[in-house]
């Protein structure tokens, strides 16, 4: 018998299941910790909730943990409850499945002012992550500026521009949804430190700017490359051009050919500000703006021309990526911020997978081949024989006893489930508890009475 622990619920940790129990089929154990009573990581905090179609994907990987062979262990912040040479002790393999849930830093004068924010906190705080619900971000001022070109900035771009109707049917939480319909926001500029071309946002999210209600994105046709230049790109990244080429379009008309619809008369502007790396973030007691300087592509990079000019803002979102979280006793990679590894190998019996193993790229998907990888150099290290003799679950649980630790099980996590759901507003698939104990009152109502 195997016993595998795999630390992080997120799609990387299912996944990685998912392989096990392929692999090994009913010679494996596997026990799925995380730090929070609830599971899915990225899928419940990261993905936004406008996106339910890709929060669906939920479902397969409940089809895994519902398997008699894994188990989910909520509640179990590894590196504080349970050491990982703890851990390693215990069982055969350890994967590391932790993502990378902390921002990466502008390093910008004024970056701690109030109300300026990396994604990680703000896409947290409307999606109801207990870390950051009470982040009360100010839109009291009329200009937002994100930085950044990926998908997050998409995103925070989107949930800022939507009309309070346009969240129907979303899982935004209260607390969000009342602060954003009381917004003032009028003008989001989206920075981008390079090109058009250098952008990293995917046609269809990018496609989603313009079918909001009442925000129009506009783009300044002299940053366009071009035309003819597209040509090179790949077939994604082309039609991501075909968007911001038609935001550019003085005026221009919706209709059923693949055209965005230009919106003049919209309330919001959503303005893309290519070649336009942030220098510092302006203000005293709260940020009033944020300095820029004109860039210009060398060999693909982003290099200062020395003009400056400021926007006033009264809100700074940075979108600029994410680092995994450092545990005690796991060697860790400063440049790529994840864990130090070799194909994810990290030391024998410990090992690493999805961003924890190579940082924050790629889509849910890419974690599948990520998982199924990493399970075949466990099999591969074990080598016939399997297991080790390891304890696995009944030794966790003899420690949990012993250090009086409240663990969650997927059942438990059922109870939160359908509290939450029946907490829903009207047309909404669920209302999030935001807070870690009202999830464990649900998980283990006797023990609270007590
Ligand atoms: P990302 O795609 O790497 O984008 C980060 C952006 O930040 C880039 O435009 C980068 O510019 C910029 N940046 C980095 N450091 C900067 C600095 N110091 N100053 C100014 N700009 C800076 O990362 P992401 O948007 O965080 O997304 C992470 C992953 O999740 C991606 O794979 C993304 O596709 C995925 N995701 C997918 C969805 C979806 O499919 N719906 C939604 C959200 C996220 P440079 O290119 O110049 O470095």
């Amino acid at each position: 018998m195997r016993h595998i622990a795999i630390v992080g619920s997120g799609p990387a940790g299912y996944y990685t299941a998912e392989a096990a129990l392929k692999q090994w089929r009913d010679d494996v154990r596997v026990d799925i910790f995380d730090s929070s009573p609830v599971p899915f990581g990225l899928i419940r905090t990261g993905v936004a909730p406008d996106h339910q179609s890709i929060k669906r994907v939920a479902r397969r990987y409940e089809t895994t943990a519902l398997s008699d062979n894994v188990h989910f262990v909520g509640n179990v912040m590894v590196g504080r409850d349970i050491s990982i040479d703890e851990l390693r002790e215990l069982y055969d393999a350890v994967v590391l499945a932790t993502g990378a849930p902390n921002d990466r830093k502008l390093g910008l004068p004024g970056e701690d002012l109030p109300n300026v924010f990396g994604s990680a906190g703000f896409v947290g705080w409307y999606n109801g992550h207990p870390q950051f619900a009470e982040l009360h971000p100010d839109f009291s001022h009329e200009t937002a500026v994100i930085v950044g070109n990926g998908n997050v900035a998409l995103d925070v771009v989107r949930i800022l521009a939507k009309s309070g109707e346009e969240f129907a049917g979303s899982d935004i939480v209260a607390h969000a949804l009342s602060a954003l319909e009381g917004s003032q926001i009028r003008r989001i500029v989206v920075l981008g430190r390079r090109g058009p071309h250098q952008v990293t946002m995917t046609p269809k999210e990018l496609g989603e700017l313009a079918k909001l209600a009442r925000a129009c994105p506009r783009v300044d046709p002299a940053d366009l490359p071009p035309l003819a230049e597209d040509a090179a790109l790949d077939p994604g990244m082309r039609k991501t051009m075909g968007h911001l080429r038609s935001f550019a379009m003085a005026g221009g008309t919706a209709n059923d050919n693949g055209n965005d619809v230009i919106c003049p008369d919209r309330d919001i502007a959503i303005e893309f500000d290519f070649f336009a790396a942030p220098r510092a973030i302006l203000g005293t007691d709260r940020v009033e703006g944020i300095e820029i300087e004109r860039t210009k592509l060398v060999d693909g990079k982003a290099v200062g021309t020395g003009e400056t000019y400021h926007i006033p803002a009264g809100i700074v979102v940075a979108c600029i990526g994410y680092q995994t979280s450092r545990i005690p006793d796991v060697p860790y990679d400063e440049q790529g911020g994840r864990f130090a590894n070799v194909e994810g190998r990290i030391m024998p019996g410990l090992y690493c997978v999805g961003w924890a193993r190579r940082g924050p790229t790629g889509t849910i998907g890419t974690n599948r081949p990520d998982g199924f990888a990493i399970v075949e150099k466990i099999d591969a290290d074990l080598g016939p024989a399997g297991g080790t003799g390891k304890p696995g679950r009944p030794g966790f649980e003899a420690l949990a006893a012993t250090r009086g630790i409240d663990f969650v099980k997927f059942t438990e996590w059922q109870k939160i489930d359908e509290a939450e759901v029946a907490n829903a507003r009207q047309g909404a698939p669920r209302e999030k508890f935001v807070e870690v104990d009202r999830m464990i009152a649900k998980a283990h109502p006797s023990a609270q009475e007590n």
